[in-house]
């Protein structure tokens, strides 16, 4: 069930600030909590706490209060399916299909979805579970993914960046030594593998961290 089409976005706002808050109640072994309580603790008036409560499906009792366990369950749901991005890997090389074996649902619930390659010796394979599409595909395959990963060689970079934004992408995690030029609004970020080891081997003969004050 897709929440977003429920809850009005000011309470969807709310919501990771409600569940921080519940979190710590439910660690100190809190089993209620009243929606005065909340509403001094979070700052939001509690009116506001019990409307959006009930979008949430909790209805607490006068005097009694919201259960906290429940509520808790409720936010997990949500906030996980918000996070739910659906990613996009372009360039099945060493490095793409390193990720794509690489298991990213260990430590949350990010997956790589698709690939997509211009070797026609990779596209149609599975590697990893997830299936390689060749790249003359990308914008009809692409449906509503969000992120994309590009591991392509670097004079790739540009033109396939370029499709992506053309095609609805908001995030790209470059791993190619070019530096993409996209408009404001994608979020780039970019991790130059290469880069990174030199600066580690330059830090560590030029600034060793037993010598550092
Ligand atoms: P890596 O750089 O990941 O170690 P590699 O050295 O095996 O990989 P590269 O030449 O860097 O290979 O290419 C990475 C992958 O990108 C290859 O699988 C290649 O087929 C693919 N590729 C090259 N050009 C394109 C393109 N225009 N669109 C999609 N994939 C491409």
């Amino acid at each position: 069930m897709n929440m977003e089409n429920k809850i009005p976005q000011a309470t969807a706002k709310r919501l990771p600030l409600y569940y921080r808050f519940l979190n710590n109640l439910h660690h100190q072994g809190k089993l209620r909590v009243s929606s005065k309580e909340l509403s001094e603790a979070v700052k939001v008036d509690s009116a506001t706490i019990r409307r959006d409560f009930s979008y949430f499906g909790a209805l607490g009792k006068k005097g009694y209060g919201y259960n906290v366990e429940y509520l808790l369950g409720f936010f997990r749901k949500t906030l996980d399916q918000d996070e739910m991005a659906k990613i996009a890997l372009i360039g099945v090389g060493n490095l793409g299909t390193a990720f794509l074996h690489y298991n990213f649902t260990k430590n949350n619930n990010t997956k790589i979805e698709m690939a997509f390659d211009a070797d026609p010796d990779k596209v149609g394979k599975d590697i990893g579970g997830v299936p390689v599409y060749h790249i003359q595909d990308l914008e009809e395959r692409l449906g509503d993914t969000s992120v994309a990963i590009l591991t392509v060689p670097q004079s790739e970079a540009q033109p396939i960046a370029e499709r992506l934004v053309e095609a609805g992408i908001d995030g790209i995690l470059n791993f190619t030594p070019a530096r993409i030029t996209v408009p404001e609004r994608i979020r780039v970020h970019h991790i130059d593998l290469v880069v990174e080891l030199q600066s580690l081997v330059y830090f560590l003969k030029h600034y060793p961290l037993d010598e550092m004050e």
